[in-house]
């Protein structure tokens, strides 16, 4: 079996110390298909490594929407036009809208979303996009580009992921199907149809256990709860998610 896991920080500094340990972890475990997410230039010079020894390992490359407080030039948007250019990422992620932790910063996180959306359409790239208490405006501007990709880490109603899904969307979900108390993330996971669900850790961050490090071999579990969710078999579930997967990156 083929786990993929949507979304990863594999590059992040969190890993320095035992990144060989952790991905000969993830790739006995099975999960071989990861998207490196490199929102800065530590996870990227690693991530970058990475893929020389892994190439099926995607790269994906942007300025988060959480790291515009200080530095919000148009600078910031030409570097990765050239990380682009250069390193020839698959996708573009994670970009997007965050008004739960940055509200403050709304007016940089719309301008620099939508001039992400537009190098994604400009190169041929598909997204990954970090929504949070911004549905509205996110599907808004969604709306107006012509990309595809994945929402990441979805916690919205299921009414709006149909909205994301009419737009061309996978919907990925991380660990709070885990929760004993996550009535809500599994109700919504159990009505996403099998061509457009994904899977993901964000490792390393958004760990379900107390005192562990969320890494990607820990996707397995949240396979194991999505294929319960679905009433499918584990199997079934993965070759579902591979296919989605490789969909968002055909040309
Ligand atoms: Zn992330």
């Amino acid at each position: 079996m083929v786990f993929a896991d949507a979304h990863c920080h594999l590059g992040s500094r969190q890993f320095d110390s035992y990144r060989e340990e952790m991905i000969t972890r993830m790739l006995n475990a099975g999960v071989n298909k990861p998207i490196m997410i490199c929102c800065s230039s530590h996870d990227l010079l690693e991530s970058l490594r990475l893929r020389e020894e892994h190439p099926a390992f995607k790269l994906a490359v942007s300025v988060h929407p959480q790291d515009l407080e200080d530095d919000y030039s148009e600078a910031r948007l030409q570097e990765i036009e050239r990380i682009i250019n250069e390193y020839h990422p698959d996708m573009i992620g994670e970009t997007g809208l965050d008004y739960y932790s940055h509200p403050h910063t709304r007016e940089q996180q719309k301008h620099f979303f939508i001039s992400q959306l537009e190098l994604a359409e400009k190169y041929g790239l598909p997204v990954n996009i970090h929504s949070r208490k911004a549905s509205a405006d996110t599907l808004d501007i969604l709306k107006s580009h012509r990309c595809k990709g994945i929402m990441h880490s979805y916690s919205g109603s299921i009414e709006m992921a149909r909205l994301y899904i009419r737009e061309g969307y996978c919907i990925s979900f991380g660990a709070s199907v885990l929760f004993p108390n996550a009535r809500r993330p599994r109700e919504v996971a159990s009505q996403i149809p099998l061509d457009r669900l994904l899977i993901e850790t964000d490792s390393p961050y958004q760990s379900p256990v107390l005192n562990h490090r969320h890494e990607p071999a820990d996707v397995v579990n949240i396979y194991e709860e999505i294929s319960k969710i679905h009433g499918i078999s584990l199997e079934e579930l993965c070759a579902a998610v591979e296919h989605n997967f490789d969909n968002v990156f055909a040309k």
